[in-house]
């Protein structure tokens, strides 16, 4: 149980009550296993969606993906610098412009799916590592102090909430 953590999501039903702080990491993987999936799916039915954007604001299965590589990104660069003593700053990106800047859409979809599954092996493995408590840790996240279990639920959240729309992309 990951302290500070209260609301089941009304859209992708992600609970975060019925993730143990042990699990944070496999979950993470198990999440980047799954985007693996339908970017593989989304390749063999020739899904439109892949690497276009069904409209202006939405963005592709690859754009998600990518940016949900960044995500996981995030958790292995705030398991290094968490610190018992001390807030470590992190700053998040805006993600429209970082997709933007990005060109995921270009990136072959082998590819991506390689760069997901490193990237949530990477998240797990930097968790895994950590001593019990590191969970409790604080950090400065945008300027607002948070714990770093509670930032990485918010994270492995996202990645929930993206898999969910990919998959609603992927015609699943
Ligand atoms: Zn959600």
């Amino acid at each position: 149980m990951v302290q500070g953590v209260t609301e089941v999501c009304s859209e992708c039903e992600f609970d975060p009550h019925q993730i143990a702080s042990d699990q944070l990491g496999p979950e993470l993987l198990r999440l980047a296993i799954g985007y693996e999936a339908i970017i593989s799916d989304a390749s063999v039915s020739g899904c439109l969606a892949l690497n276009s954007r069904p409209s202006a604001e939405t963005w592709s299965i690859l754009e998600y993906t990518g940016h949900v590589e960044f995500i996981y990104g995030s958790v292995g660069q705030m398991c290094e610098i968490a610190d018992a003593d001390e807030l470590a700053p992190i700053n998040g990106v805006d993600p429209d412009e970082h997709v933007d800047n990005a060109h995921f859409n270009e990136v072959a979809p082998a590819d991506m799916s390689g760069r997901i599954r490193r990237a949530g092996e990477q998240a797990c493995d930097a968790l895994a590592v950590l001593d019990s408590g590191a969970l409790t840790w604080t950090l400065l996240f945008n300027g607002n102090p948070a714990p770093l279990g509670l930032l990485t639920m918010a994270m492995l959240h996202e990645s929930h909430h993206h898999l969910r729309d990919i998959t609603q992309l992927a015609g699943h």
